[in-house]
């Protein structure tokens, strides 16, 4: 058997073990290029893959190949091409979107301006969740720098904000045909250039990079709050544009007054400008964004299942895309239009995935399995020093995604609250000294927020 071969039954039986989802994102352009004396050298696209992988996939891997080809004895994973990078949620969202919809969304992101053009404020569909976000970006692309700035656009995830911050850069581009710049960044993004600055001396790179523009627009900016070097950085980077009448766009999961670490002067300049909130999408604009979607794609769907789908998924647009396009993805295999039962049966089954948010129990099994410990030991008493990082990562995740008091933190994991609070300010502390630990704490924010279609 060759190798190509051997990879491909190897990558049939994972699919059969993991879920279409994870599957995708892991495994995807992965290949099997050598094997010497029993190692089997895996080549995987990135170095985010490959660090989850090892962490959670290796024994299974190596197992299947075991039985393929019993002279394996040990896998060794390599990145292909040189450049380890992080992918970012954008591109994971991206792929997960690709491989779910089984069409070709051939869309390629602006080097220069970063945006997706898949996102446009047409294809935006307006109810009375989002219509003051909307009425805000559509007057701002009018009238750049001027009135409304910064815009702050908070709600929760899958209504949009990425999607409504992007349309208004694509449209500012085409308003001013090139004349004013836009940037977008995701708060990662914008972490981890200024982490690589810091360490390498190059805080003039970064200055011109984001001080450059006419119109920055930054996502997720909760991910920011705590990293001092970072909101330093931040701070000075808004005020640079700001003072310059240049127009900054920010989403957040929450209104500015929440960001629980935040300094009070950013938090004080975000509530300065003008803030609109997306919510939950009512019903008619559930089956606006389903009937759009059909047409966009020039498809049909029987009534009674639009009706069924909207229904069901009240609180995520982009659940709601999800299952829409499983099942029109089993109508397609299937040749025939699906039947209602059948689709009661897809929407149920996805519901109960998207069930799995983040919560607290979420946090803790991610962290456990991230550091390849037992949850038991994670909550224990265990005095392991093995266990001392996974733990205060848990500490800090709690409170920094799910800002839970710290007492109850304690009471959650069995320690005193000063301990927490301790533990806390450590992580916080490490994160914004030591760049390989904070790409960790990035790494498992990642899992957190996609991983949940595992
Ligand atoms: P968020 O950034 O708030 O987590 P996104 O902007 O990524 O959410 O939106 C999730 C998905 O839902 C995307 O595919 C987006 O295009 C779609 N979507 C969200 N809001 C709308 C809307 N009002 N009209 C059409 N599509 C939408
Ligand atoms: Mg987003």
């Amino acid at each position: 058997m060759d190798l190509n071969q051997l990879w491909q039954l190897a990558l049939e039986e994972m699919r059969v073990q993991l879920s279409r989802a994870s599957f995708a994102t892991w495994l995807k352009s992965s290949r099997l290029v050598d094997r010497k004396e029993g190692v089997f050298y895996i080549s995987l696209p990135n170095d985010f893959t490959k660090q989850w992988i090892e962490e959670k996939y290796q024994k299974n891997i190596l197992g299947i190949i075991r039985n393929l080809d019993s002279s394996a004895r040990k896998l060794e994973f390599i990145v292909a091409g040189h450049e380890p990078k992080i992918i970012s949620k954008r591109d994971l969202e991206i792929d997960l979107n690709r491989f779910d919809n089984q069409i070709d969304l051939d869309f390629k992101v602006d080097p220069e301006t970063n945006l997706n053009p898949r996102y446009t404020l047409k294809s935006f569909i307006v109810g009375s969740s989002n219509e003051l976000a909307y009425a805000a970006a559509s007057a701002i692309a009018q009238e750049v720098g001027k009135k409304y700035n910064p815009f702050f656009i908070y709600g929760g995830v899958g209504l949009g904000k990425t999607h409504l911050i992007q349309a208004l850069g694509n449209e500012i581009v085409a308003i001013y045909k090139g004349k004013v710049r836009p940037k977008y960044v995701s708060s990662e993004k914008f972490t981890s250039d200024v982490v690589w600055a810091i360490r390498n001396k190059r805080m003039e790179d970064i200055k011109k990079k984001y001080r450059d523009v006419d119109v920055l627009i930054i996502d997720d900016i909760q991910f920011i709050g705590g990293k001092e070097k970072t909101e330093e950085e931040f701070f000075h980077t808004f005020n640079a544009l700001y003072e310059n009448n240049k127009q900054i766009i920010i989403s957040s999961d929450r209104p500015p007054q929440s960001l629980p670490t935040l300094q009070e002067r950013l938090r004080s300049r975000f509530e300065g400008g003008l803030t609109a909130d997306i919510g939950y999408p009512e019903y008619e604009m559930r089956v606006a964004i389903i009937n759009n979607r059909l047409q966009a794609g020039g498809r049909q769907l029987d009534e009674k299942v639009i009706d069924l789908v909207a229904n069901s998924i009240k609180r995520n647009i982009r659940e709601l895309e999800g299952v829409l396009n499983k099942i029109l993805f089993y109508q397609d295999r299937k040749g025939v239009p699906i039947s209602e039962k059948m689709a009661i049966e897809i929407v149920e089954k996805s519901t109960q995935n998207f069930s799995k948010r983040i919560s607290d129990e979420h946090i803790l099994k991610t962290v456990a399995s991230f550091y390849n410990v037992q949850l038991a030991d994670l909550v224990g008493r265990s005095r392991k020093k093995e266990m001392v990082e996974p733990r205060q990562v848990t500490m800090y995740l709690l409170r920094d995604i799910l800002r839970m008091s710290y007492p109850y933190i304690g009471e959650k994991l069995g320690r005193d609250h000063t301990t927490v609070i301790h533990s806390f300010e450590k992580i916080n502390h490490e994160i914004n000294k030591n760049s390989p630990f904070n790409q960790k704490i990035l790494l498992i924010k990642e899992a957190l927020y996609n991983g949940n279609k595992q």
